[in-house]
């Protein structure tokens, strides 16, 4: 007998991974198998990377699945685009014996038409970045009732990329859940705290030396475009609402420009460079210690001597030539035994540099995706309501207008008050957000044809076309006033008419009304949708516009 199958792994796949090498088990596999084919035991996995996680849970998934069955029966959620494209690879491979169980992966970066198609089409195991997840979600294209399993995998990274609130509401909202695994290379206190909320008695496996010390700062890196580095950096802050943080550039004119443009756009930053005086740099450091300051820009030269506690986070905003300096600046957060994170902003040209760093520092950095505007909203929609819960209400005074408030709220439901509340906080967000551009390098925009056809098709109103034939502009009577941005109302229509985003060109949103440029062949069919619908109790109009 196989060593496989002796853990519980049948013929089909104890086949497959034979013809891929697979000898005989790691340590973790041994450990997981027979444990998680049970489906029922809720599960922990620390081990470092490269032991064989993958296949650890991948197997069990894959012999659990129930072919006969067309609907979602388990989730695979992975911090990375890369990450998910290789598990569900793997997976492929793993189930090449096996008839009728079908995967798919669902990343970011993408077009989510695609995905939701692959989704439509009956799958049973989706692998997921957790903003694709949540977005795939929202859109109400993937059943959640009959999901039995879930795994996290690189649950560490997940929730140093800010995901905790995604990842809870997915475990929140799967009530058929038989089982949840959890792999993670470290146990930080946030992993802990999901694993106790969500996990039942979990059965704890460590591989190896869990290595505390090493992992108390994450490192981080992001690839862009140089010109794209300040939207970048601005991302990045947005994506971490709770922030405290220093961002450090190689010269003091950007420390300059980039605390100028921030604080123009309502951060609370301030600059620390080598021309301040000394009262000037105290009374900087004064506000940053007492956290008036969110973000200190600092120079190398400028930050030396800092000493503050509690810093969550270090941006390279450029890397530093030498990487003695890339630790010094890293060294400023994940002390006292707390985690801290150090992010890189890198373009492909100093990705070498980043290399020698990463040996230098002896420690593995991980290449994540610049969060996208819809991930960004969501994000600081939770930590507002999470401030608005945290707010100290024991005073008591409010009560002197409690009554006349309640008369005021009379005909107001739940639902309306939250969106208010948001609103007055948000909008700058969803408004800044809603067109936002993927400011990730993909490798593969570079290499394929098709790819760029479907990146054009993907960003509608980018190219400002309608000038040939080729689009009708059509007017319709709703616009700003009945609450629409112009990425809702993008739904909105698409929803409606079941056409797809390819076929839009430029949006233009007034508030009464809006014209929408569309592909000529499709005009007809999004009129025939909405034209004489009601939306909000009146009647919408829509025609070509003769404009
Ligand atoms: P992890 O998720 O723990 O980082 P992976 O699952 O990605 O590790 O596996 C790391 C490498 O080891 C992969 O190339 C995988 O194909 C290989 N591998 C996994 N299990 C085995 C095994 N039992 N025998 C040989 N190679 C294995
Ligand atoms: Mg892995």
């Amino acid at each position: 007998m196989n060593e496989f199958e002796k853990l519980g792994v049948d013929a089909q796949l104890t086949k497959a991974i034979q013809e891929i090498g697979f000898e005989k088990p790691t340590e973790i596999q041994e450990k997981a198998i027979p444990l998680l084919l049970t489906g029922t035991r809720d599960f922990i996995g620390l081990a470092q990377t490269g032991t064989g996680k993958t296949a650890a849970f991948g197997l069990p998934l894959l012999q659990l699945t129930d072919p006969s069955k067309k609907h979602p029966q388990a989730l695979v959620i992975c911090p990375t685009r890369e990450l998910c494209m290789q598990i569900s690879k793997d997976f492929i491979s793993y189930k090449k014996h096996k008839a009728g169980i079908q995967t798919c992966a669902v990343y970011g970066g993408a077009s989510i038409s695609e995905q939701l198609k692959e989704i439509k089409k009956g799958v049973q195991i989706l692998v997921a970045t957790p903003g694709r997840l949540i977005d795939v979600i929202d859109r109400k294209a993937i059943d959640l009732s009959h999901i039995h399993y879930i795994v996290l995998d690189e649950a560490d990274e997940m929730l140093n990329m800010g995901f905790r609130e995604d990842i809870e509401y997915v475990l929140k909202h799967t009530p058929e859940r038989q089982s949840s695994w959890l792999f993670s290379a470290t146990m930080p206190p946030e992993v802990r705290e999901v694993s106790k909320r969500f996990m039942k008695t979990p059965h704890e496996v460590t591989i190896g030396k869990v290595n505390m010390a090493s992992s108390s700062i994450d490192h981080q890196y992001f690839l862009v475009l140089h010109s794209n580095r300040y939207e970048a950096l601005k991302r990045l802050i947005d994506f971490n609402p709770g922030i405290y943080g220093l961002i450090f550039t190689r010269t003091k004119l950007d420390a300059q420009q980039i605390t100028e443009s921030l604080v123009r756009e309502g951060y609370d930053v301030d600059a620390l460079h080598g021309d301040l005086s000394q009262p000037q740099r105290d009374k900087v450091m004064a506000r940053f210690r007492t956290k008036q300051l969110q973000l200190l820009i600092a120079t190398d030269v400028a930050a030396r001597g800092i000493d503050v506690k509690g810093i969550s986070h270090v941006i390279n905003y450029e890397l530093p030539d030498d990487p003695e300096i890339y630790t010094h600046r890293s060294g400023r957060t994940g002390r006292a035994g707390l985690t801290g994170i150090c992010m890189s902003i890198v373009t492909p040209k100093e990705k070498s540099r980043m290399d020698q760093i990463e040996r230098f520092v002896k420690a593995p950095f991980h290449k994540l995706d610049i969060p996208s505007g819809t991930e960004v909203c969501r994000k600081q929609f939770f930590h507002f309501i999470d401030k608005m819960f945290a707010a100290d209400i024991s005073h008591g005074e409010y009560e002197t207008y409690l009554s006349a408030l309640k008369e005021r709220f009379e005909n107001v439901d739940k639902e309306e008050i939250i969106k208010r509340m948001a609103a007055l906080e948000f909008n700058r967000f969803l408004q800044y957000y809603e067109n936002a551009a993927d400011l990730n390098i993909r490798k593969e925009e570079k290499a394929g044809k098709k790819k760029d056809k479907f990146k054009k098709g993907g960003e509608p109103g980018r190219e400002g076309f309608a000038k040939g034939g080729k689009y009708k502009s059509l007017f319709i009577n709703l616009g700003q006033k009945d609450g629409f941005y112009k990425a809702s109302f993008l739904q909105f229509v698409l929803d409606s008419s079941n056409l797809r985003k390819e076929v839009l060109g430029k949006i233009d949103m007034k508030n009464l009304n809006t014209i929408l440029e569309i592909d000529s062949a499709s005009a007809s069919k999004m009129i025939k949708a909405l034209d004489g619908k009601m939306y909000k109790g009146r009647k919408i109009k829509m025609n070509v516009s003769n404009q």
